[in-house]
This record gives structure tokens, C-alpha cells and sequence, in this order.
């Protein structure tokens, strides 16, 4: 049997079959997300047994992506392994293997260009808390614009990783670690989430703020409590309203 890029299917890498086919499921759906562009946007998993790391391809159709597509690399972000002619990994290889090289409880890293999150990014808005599922994920540092493959964006990600399990990137995207394929993506799409509606606040004059579990102290609370943090830049202090205390959201 002939495959479509010439190459025959003995050919094709066989090595963490399943793994090789969840990766492309979840890029799938990441791209039909919105989360991965045509272009843009790598996902990766750490392999058991110190087998390395399965990331994604670069330079292919991100929707349409191969279980033979992935290229599997070392800590070092080196190829090893077989891969299909053609097959390099992803540009941001080295984030990934930087990520991994410093926290060892990460099993899988995702990089998205949202277009939300893009945006906050770049504008330099803060995002803390605004959603119901943003408070989980307990503020998002942001990294300044760095040049996409460079050993200064994986420096600069996995430093802001060490504390926190997602980072904006100005002008970029986003990265989100997790312990597993689900988690990792669950977090990449709670952060876009999170971003649209402070956008759209901002876009309706509404003032941005946490949900009040995050900001409303315990046990004793007093009757007005200060302003939590500010998640909009630039938001005048005397336009910040009290939080009123009210039970937690679910
Ligand atoms: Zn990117």
C-alpha cells in the first residue's frame, strides 16, 4: 500500500502507536477549536520510560495531521527515532524539551495561537480570575515578545512554567502544561475562554474583576472588603467596585 506523501506503509513509524494517534486527535481538535492555526500551534508528550518526547510536526496542515506525522526527540530536542521524509518537529521543539527538562510532573505541553488570548497578550492585560473556570488557574504570567524558536522564548517559558501551568506570549499565542493530553488542552481552552469574556467586558465598559471566591477573604470577612486585584490595566482605581460577599460559585 502507498500512502499519500510516496512512502510505503512499512514505512511508517510504528513506535507509540496510540500515542502517535491521540496527538493527532487532539490537534484535530484543537484546530477545529480554533486554538491551532493552518499553521500554527505544536503539542507534544513526554514518553514513559525516558523514551523521550512525541511532538508534533512542523510546517504541515495542522488539521489534518498523521499518527506517522510525529516526530519523536530527546530532552535535548534532537530527533530520535524513525520519522517520514520530510518530518521535522515542530520550530518550538525546544520550548517543549526546555519545559519538560524543568518540571518533571509535566506530561504534556500545547502551544496555541488563540486569538483571544493573542490579544491580551499583547495588549498586556492582566488576566486573574475572571471566569468561573479562570479562577482555577490562579493568574497567567505573560512573556514580551521573543523570536518563535528561539532559546530565549523556551528560557522565557519555562521559567513562567515553574510557577504556573500557562503563559501568554505577546503577539504569540499561549503555552499549557499538564499531566495529561486532556488536561493541557482543557487548560489552553480555559485561558482563551477567559480572555474572549475579558474582552468582551472591556468592549462593553463592564469592569473586569475575579469571581468572589478568589477575593473575598475567610473566615471573617468585614463588611466591605478591598477591591481584588485588578485584571484590566489601566482601570482607575475609583472605578473599582466592591466585592460584596456571595457564596461560592461552582
Ligand atoms: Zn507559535
Amino acid at each position: 500500500m502507498t500512502v499519500v506523501d510516496g512512502s510505503s506503509a512499512a514505512d511508517q513509524p510504528q513506535e507509540h502507536l496510540e500515542m502517535r494517534r491521540a496527538l493527532t486527535r487532539m490537534s484535530r481538535e484543537l484546530y477545529r477549536q480554533g486554538l491551532f492555526t493552518p499553521s500554527g500551534g505544536n503539542l507534544s508528550v513526554r514518553l514513559a520510560g525516558g523514551a523521550g518526547i512525541l511532538i508534533t510536526p512542523s510546517g504541515l496542515f495542522k488539521g489534518r495531521l498523521r499518527a506517522a506525522d510525529m516526530v519523536r526527540i530527546g530532552l535535548d530536542g534532537q530527533v530520535v527515532g524513525a520519522a517520514l521524509p520530510g518530518r521535522v518537529p515542530s520550530i518550538e521543539a525546544g520550548v517543549h524539551a526546555t519545559v519538560y527538562r524543568a518540571r518533571s510532573d509535566v506530561a504534556v505541553v500545547v502551544h496555541g495561537h488563540p486569538p483571544h488570548a493573542t490579544a491580551v497578550a499583547t495588549k498586556g492585560l492582566t488576566l486573574d480570575g475572571v471566569t468561573v473556570e479562570g479562577r482555577e488557574f490562579g493568574g497567567v504570567p505573560r512573556v514580551p515578545f521573543l523570536p518563535p524558536g528561539s532559546a530565549e522564548l523556551a528560557e522565557a517559558v519555562a521559567g513562567a512554567l515553574t510557577a504556573h501551568d500557562a503563559v501568554l506570549l505577546e503577539g504569540h499565542g499561549v503555552f499549557a502544561a499538564g499531566a495529561s493530553l486532556r488536561a493541557a488542552a482543557d487548560l489552553l481552552m480555559e485561558v482563551e475562554h477567559a480572555c474572549r469574556v475579558m474582552l468582551l467586558m472591556n468592549n462593553l465598559g463592564v469592569r473586569a474583576q475575579c469571581v468572589p471566591r478568589d477575593c473575598v477573604p475567610a473566615p471573617n470577612p468585614p463588611a466591605e472588603v478591598e477591591p481584588c486585584r485588578q485584571i484590566a490595566s489601566g482601570t482607575p482605581p475609583a472605578a473599582a467596585a466592591k466585592h460584596t460577599q456571595r457564596p461560592p460559585q461552582p
